[in-house]
């Protein structure tokens, strides 16, 4: 009975890792879709400014908003990035989830960063690891 009751645990453990796995597999897709479409629509904003006979106001309003709809969107991207996987560092293979600030402030090629693993106290480059 004892051992039945932990295979059900042991599968239901299973279950809810397949089913983060591909939630955040989804949040990383949205990632490129919000990531595309705020660069997208930023740079739709400023050449429209650069090439509009409109008055100046309007082209400083469309700069404006260009910038702050691509600042919110990228903020988001990084929000999506650090919450979904996990970071695996180089060298001592640990994953773990670093801070909004830690993803923020960190150099990065795609979604490698450059941080610094809270267990070895080593900097490398974290790859993104969804499992
Ligand atoms: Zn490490």
């Amino acid at each position: 009975m004892i051992k039945l009751k932990n295979n059900d645990l042991k599968n239901e453990e299973k279950k809810l890792k397949l089913q983060k796995e591909e939630n955040d597999r989804i949040l990383l897709f949205t990632e490129i879709i919000i990531s595309v479409s705020v660069t997208i629509l930023f740079l739709l904003l400023i050449f429209f400014s650069i090439f509009t006979k409109q008055s100046n106001s309007l082209k400083i309003v469309a700069v404006f908003l260009g910038t702050v709809i691509f600042l919110i969107g990228i903020g988001t991207c990084i929000l999506i990035e650090q919450k979904a996987g996990y970071y695996q560092c180089y060298y001592c293979k640990t994953k773990y989830i670093p801070t909004y600030k830690q993803v923020l402030l960190a150099p990065h090629i795609g979604r490698t960063r450059y941080l610094k693993c809270y267990k070895c106290q080593k900097r490398s480059w974290h790859k993104k690891v969804i499992n």
